[in-house]
C-alpha cells in the first residue's frame, strides 16, 4: 500500500446457527436435502402462515454474544426487512434493527507469526464488535442458461428460515491480513462454542467487508465499498487488498470513490461492481407484528454464561502453564475443543503431556489431515494412545517401531500391547543377541572401521544403522551404540 494511505475494514459475518430445526417453523435444517424437501407454509410465506420463535436458536446467539463480550439486551425486537427478491417469497426478511439481540463486545487478535508481536514492538490488537442480531436466511436462487434467451431460474427453499446471526464490527482492521485474521479467530470460536460449524463451502459462515481508504492522519471515514459474500479465508484478504488498491488508484488519479456493493471473482483475482447506492433497497424497516419482543431474562443469560466452555485462548494459557508444553504445541492443540480434549485425556491417562503433545501434534494431525477426517473419526481412542506411550517409555519398542504400532492400531483397531507381542516387535535390548550382529557389521565394513579407528568418527553412525537395519528397527539404539563403540576400540 502507498504509504500516504491507511486503509479502514469492518466485517459483517452471517454464521449459521446449529439447530436441528429452522428459525419459525419445525423444518429441518439439514444441508444437502432435494430442493424444497424442508419447506412448509411458514418458511415459503404464505399468507396466514406464523412464524414462533426457535428457543434453542436463542440460546445459541446469546451463548455466541456472551463468548464474544456483547451486552446482552434484555428485551430485542425482531423487524421486518422489506425487498422483494424471488428466494424471498414473503417480500420481507424477519431481521433485527433498531434493538439487537446483543451490542458491544470484541475480539483479540493473535500476534502475527513471525518477524512481528517481540515484546514491546506489537501488542494485541483489539477488534471491537458493534452488535450481534438474529435474523433468517432466504432461499437460494439456481440460474441455468444465462445468458441464453432459452434461460431459466430454478428455487430452492431449503435455507429460507434457517436461522443466523449477524456479526458486525467496528471499522478497526487495517489491512486485508487482519481482516482475514479477525475473520478466522471468529470461526475457531463459533466452532468451539457449538454455535456453527464453520462449513464456508455451504454457506454456513460468510463473510461481508466494508472497505474504505483515507489520507494517513485524516480522522474522517473514506467512501466505502461493501464486497459481499466471501467465503474463504483467502478469498478474503485478495478482495479486500484488490479493493485498497483500486481506492487508492481512483484517489491518486484525482477520482472519486463510488458507494457500491461489489462482489470478488476468485478466479479473476478482482472485485466487480454489483449494484450502486442509487440502486440500493429501502428496506422499510417495522416491527414484526406477528412477533413479540424477545425477552432474554438475567437468569437465561447467566445459566448460559456458566455453561460456557473454557475459550480457546484461556486454554491455551493453561496448556503451556498446566503442562510446560511450548507455546508452538499448545497454539497446534487448540486449534479445536475436539482436538483439545483429545489431547488432554491423553496427557492425563499417560502422565506425559509431551510425549501426548508429541503423538497429537504428528501422527494423529497426519491422519487426520490425510483421510480429511476430524478428531472424533480417529480411532485411536485416547486410552489406547496412552497404552502406546507406556510401552515407548518402558523401553519395550523404540520410537520408530511405535510409529508403525501406530499405523496398525489405527487400521485395526487391535491394543499396542497386542500388536508388540504378537508381531515380535519388543526392542531387542540384550547384549547376547546384539554382539554377534555388531561383530557381522564391523568385519563387513573393514575400511569404515579403520577410518573411525584414524579418528574420522564422521561414519560411525552409519555403522549403527547397519545394526539396526538388520533387527529391522527393534534393536535399542543406545545398547547398540555402546556395543558398537566397544568393538571398534576394543
Ligand atoms: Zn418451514
Amino acid at each position: 500500500m502507498s504509504d500516504a494511505f491507511e486503509a479502514v475494514i469492518g466485517l459483517e459475518i452471517h454464521a449459521q446457527l446449529l439447530t436441528a430445526t429452522k428459525i419459525f417453523c419445525g423444518c429441518p435444517t439439514a444441508f444437502g436435502a432435494p430442493p424444497n424437501a424442508n419447506a412448509c407454509p411458514v418458511c415459503v410465506g404464505l399468507p396466514g402462515a406464523l412464524p414462533v420463535l426457535n428457543r434453542k436458536a436463542v440460546d445459541l446467539a446469546v451463548t455466541a454474544a456472551v463468548a464474544l463480550g456483547c451486552e446482552v439486551h434484555e428485551r430485542s425486537v425482531f423487524a421486518r426487512k422489506n425487498y422483494f427478491y424471488p428466494d424471498l417469497p414473503k417480500g420481507y426478511q424477519i431481521s433485527q434493527y433498531e434493538q439487537p439481540l446483543a451490542t458491544g463486545g470484541g475480539l483479540a487478535l493473535p500476534r502475527p507469526r513471525q518477524g512481528f508481536g517481540e515484546a514491546g514492538s506489537e501488542g494485541e490488537k483489539f477488534v471491537r464488535l458493534t452488535r450481534i442480531h438474529m435474523e433468517e436466511d432466504a432461499g437460494k436462487s439456481l440460474h441455468e442458461g444465462f445468458p441464453d434467451s432459452d434461460r431459466k431460474t430454478y428455487l430452492d427453499y431449503n435455507r429460507s428460515g434457517v436461522p443466523l446471526i449477524e456479526i458486525v464490527t467496528e471499522p478497526d482492521m487495517r489491512s486485508a491480513a487482519e481482516a482475514a485474521a479477525f475473520f478466522e479467530t471468529l470461526r475457531q470460536i463459533l466452532v468451539w462454542l457449538r454455535v456453527n460449524d464453520g462449513n464456508m463451502d455451504e454457506g454456513s459462515l460468510r463473510c461481508d467487508a466494508n472497505v474504505s481508504v483515507r489520507r494517513k492522519g485524516d480522522s474522517r471515514l473514506g467512501t466505502k465499498a461493501e464486497v459481499k459474500n466471501v467465503n474463504s479465508f483467502r478469498y478474503l484478504e485478495k478482495a479486500i487488498d484488490y479493493e485498497i488498491g483500486r481506492h487508492i488508484d481512483v484517489l491518486e488519479h484525482g477520482g472519486r470513490i463510488v458507494q457500491e456493493t461489489r462482489l470478488f471473482d476468485a478466479a479473476q483475482g478482482k472485485t466487480y461492481s454489483m449494484r450502486s447506492k442509487e440502486e440500493a433497497h429501502d428496506y422499510r424497516y417495522f416491527p414484526e407484528p406477528d412477533l413479540p419482543p424477545l425477552l432474554v431474562t438475567a437468569a437465561r443469560r447467566q445459566a448460559i454464561a456458566q455453561a460456557l466452555p473454557e475459550l480457546p485462548d484461556e486454554r491455551r494459557r493453561r496448556f503451556i502453564e498446566q503442562y510446560a508444553l511450548p507455546a508452538y504445541d499448545a497454539a497446534l492443540l487448540t486449534q479445536t475443543r475436539g482436538v483439545a480434549d483429545y489431547f488432554e485425556e491423553t496427557a492425563r491417562q499417560s502422565g506425559n503431556a509431551k510425549a501426548a503433545s508429541n503423538w497429537v501434534m504428528g501422527e494423529v494431525l497426519r491422519a487426520m489431515k490425510e483421510r480429511a477426517i476430524e478428531i472424533d473419526a480417529v480411532p485411536v481412542a485416547p486410552p489406547a494412545l496412552a497404552g502406546l506411550i507406556a510401552i515407548v517409555e518402558k523401553g519395550t519398542i523404540s520410537s520408530t517401531v511405535a510409529k508403525d504400532v501406530f499405523a496398525k492400531m489405527y487400521e485395526s483397531g487391535r491394543a499396542a500391547g497386542d500388536i508388540v507381542a504378537g508381531e515380535g516387535l519388543a526392542q531387542i535390548s540384550d547384549s547376547s543377541s546384539l554382539e554377534p550382529i555388531v561383530r557381522r557389521v564391523v568385519s563387513a565394513h573393514g575400511d569404515i572401521v579403520a577410518e573411525i579407528r584414524a579418528g574420522k568418527d564422521r561414519k560411525f553412525q552409519f555403522l549403527v544403522g547397519q545394526v539396526m537395519k538388520e533387527t529391522r528397527g527393534k534393536g535399542d539404539p543406545k545398547l547398540v551404540t555402546d556395543l558398537m563403540r566397544a568393538a571398534i576400540h576394543s
